[in-house]
């Protein structure tokens, strides 16, 4: 995950934030009024020690990211950026070019960054959570939406807790999701809602426990992390069918309301019904316009309009809906249902018969169907914890903790995907590293074990995790040559991290020792073979000055320019001539008249 060190004992992540808006980056003005001032969340965040550390800052290379302080806990130093809506925006005045904003933001930004953080005024944040999920396709960082209600720079405030809570999750965990962190709490964006309007609790999952809570310590369920199930690289869907409506039931009400709610140009409706999913089947005018309205297409959702709970087929009103054609949404929050609509209904690829199918899907964790398999208690963990006599919960945590790395490993030696989705199911973390940071896809690639790499890379494991020395699953492709593996790698996101000086010393190494084969491996992975090191020499100076022909030939068509001069003025040539290596003259004298016939301007001297 981390890009580099920052001249302290832990190494570095970086993340993006963006300031939408809302009272977290707010100040009071003369007359104690909270208002937003453009520019000024940066400024401030600079003057306030739990924010920024600026000695940390003047050690990395960009000196001018914002540095959190080293926090306990938090495995990496999180260094960041802000950029700022023009104008800030008020959260209930948002609407789908803002969130086709943030998304476009985050799609940006998305390949310098490990994560990403949303400062969002609180009324409408769950809607853009929830938007962002699905907008965000095939996520493999973190993007952490917060706000407060109260602003960071104020004495009593739960915005400075939200920010550094959100700031600490996006730089230092791998989850792949839009998530939510508010009032010490980690949640699924996509779950979100907004319950209250003055506690510094405001928002909450009604229908899934946080994914991770933030006190003393920082702990995250990895059990309920949403991983991706399939092997597509990130991409921004940002064509949103914004015909989508939220229609609530009352006591009363009359079908020219529905009908006005379901006429054209609608296409989809999230119909808020009672309890379980009860409706007043018995009006056959209400019946009708819904009829009439699914008869045109439009796609009806039913939810409850309760806060918690799901709709069930069980009820037998639920069931006429059913009967229909109104799709169950089971637990779906308001939000993530209009959200679910307004992304479906924009699909061109999927007609009518399978958007429906696909609203019955969790696609981001966002719904519960049925109750889920549950492991249960004879399961692999606690038959050894019983055996071992343990019996809390802590003692447990350990234990698997030690347990299913090793398990993880084996199965991956042997290359056994079916183990490896098994122990998914028991509740192993396949993303878990090791004491040195090593991953279980770390030692897939360096086993070339091409069948666990994209299995675990299907699972949402990180394909960038770096081990204690800095090396990814990426290094040890390379090391080993397997170029397939390479290849799956970099269509997943997989980028080299080393620095241009570090790539040019390696190739130099390689040079030295003649390994054409790797130095192949490495281009592959997205080295420049043209890189000069600290003299200005290339890979290319160093093969004429040692005759290596071989490597000669090998780097030469990489080469666009062989005449490239190093710091005492010599090309590539001076040397061979110097070390009189006439094989290789030759070679360069070739690749020159190449050259040449390509563009007669070029020559060498
Ligand atoms: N009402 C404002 C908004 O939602 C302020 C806030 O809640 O942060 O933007």
């Amino acid at each position: 995950m981390p890009a580099g060190k920052c001249g302290c004992t832990k190494y570095e992540t970086r993340v993006h934030v963006i300031y939408v808006g809302g009272t977290i980056g707010m100040i009071r003005n003369e007359s104690g009024v909270l208002t937003t001032v453009p520019k000024m969340l940066e400024k401030k965040l600079r003057d306030i020690p739990s924010c920024h550390d600026q000695t940390v800052a003047n050690k990395t290379d960009e000196k001018c990211l914002l540095a959190l302080p080293a926090v306990s806990g938090a495995p990496y130093r999180v260094l960041y950026d802000l950029v700022e809506f023009d104008p800030l925006l008020e959260s209930s005045c948002m609407g789908f070019s803002d969130w086709q904003r943030m998304a476009h933001e985050v799609g940006k930004k998305y390949n310098s960054y490990d994560g990403f953080v949303i400062l969002h005024g609180t009324d409408t944040l769950a809607y853009s959570a929830s938007m962002l999920a699905f907008m965000l396709e095939n996520l493999n960082k973190p993007v952490v939406v917060t706000g407060a209600q109260l602003p960071i720079f104020e004495a009593r405030s739960d915005g400075r807790d939200n920010f550094l809570g959100a700031l600490l999750v996006a730089g230092n965990y791998n989850i792949p999701e839009v998530l939510v962190f508010f009032g010490n709490k980690l949640f699924r964006g996509c779950r979100t809602t907004k319950l209250n309007s003055d506690s510094f609790h405001a928002i909450d999952s009604p229908n899934l426990p946080p994914l991770g809570r933030v006190g003393v310590n920082i702990e995250i369920n990895s059990r309920q992390i949403f991983r991706p199930c399939n092997v597509k690289p990130f991409s921004l869907h940002c064509a949103l069918e914004k015909n989508v409506a939220l229609l609530r039931i009352y006591p009363g009400i009359t079908a020219s309301v529905m009908q006005a709610f379901l006429k054209e140009p609608i296409k989809g409706v999230v119909l808020q019904t009672y309890g379980a999913g009860n409706f007043p089947v018995g009006r056959e005018d209400l019946m009708d316009a819904l009829r009439e309205a699914i008869h045109r297409c439009v796609i009806i959702v039913n939810i409850s309009q309760c806060s918690a709970g799901m709709v069930t087929n069980t009820s037998e009103t639920g069931n006429e809906l059913l009967k229909l054609g109104v799709i169950p949404g089971y637990d779906l929050t308001q939000e993530a249902a209009f959200a679910k609509l307004a992304y479906v209904l924009s699909k061109p690829e999927w007609d009518v018969p399978n958007k429906k199918k696909v609203m019955l899907l969790s696609l981001r964790g966002e719904l519960t169907t049925n109750k889920v398999a549950k492991i249960n208690d004879i399961d692999l963990i606690e038959g050894v914890a019983r055996t071992l006599h343990m019996s809390t919960a802590v003692e447990k945590q350990q234990m698997c903790s030690t347990f299913y790395p090793a398990l993880v490993a084996s199965a991956v030696t042997e290359g056994d995907t079916h183990k490896l989705s098994d122990l998914k199911q028991y509740g192993a973390n396949l993303c878990d590293t090791n004491c040195d940071g090593r991953s279980a896809l770390h030692l897939a690639c360096f086993l070339g074990k091409m069948n666990c790499v994209c299995f675990l890379v299907s699972s949402g494991c990180p394909v960038n995790v770096h081990d204690r020395f800095n090396r990814t699953p990426l290094h040890e492709a390379i090391d080993t040559d397997n170029h397939e593996i390479i290849k799956v790698l970099l269509k997943n996101g997989a980028t080299l991290n080393d620095q241009p000086l570090v790539q040019a010393e390696l190739l130099r190494a390689l040079t030295e020792r003649g390994k054409v084969k790797r130095m192949e491996s490495f281009r592959l992975a997205g080295a420049d073979l043209t890189l000069a090191d600290r003299t200005g020499r290339t890979a290319l100076h160093y093969a004429c000055q040692l005759g290596n022909h071989e490597v000669v030939d090998y780097l030469l068509p990489h080469y666009e320019n062989p005449y490239v001069k190093d710091e005492l003025g010599m090309a590539p040539i001076d040397y061979a001539k110097a070390a009189n290596h006439a094989h290789i003259i030759t070679l360069l004298r070739f690749r020159e008249n190449e050259l040449a016939e390509q563009d007669p301007c070029a020559c060498l001297n």
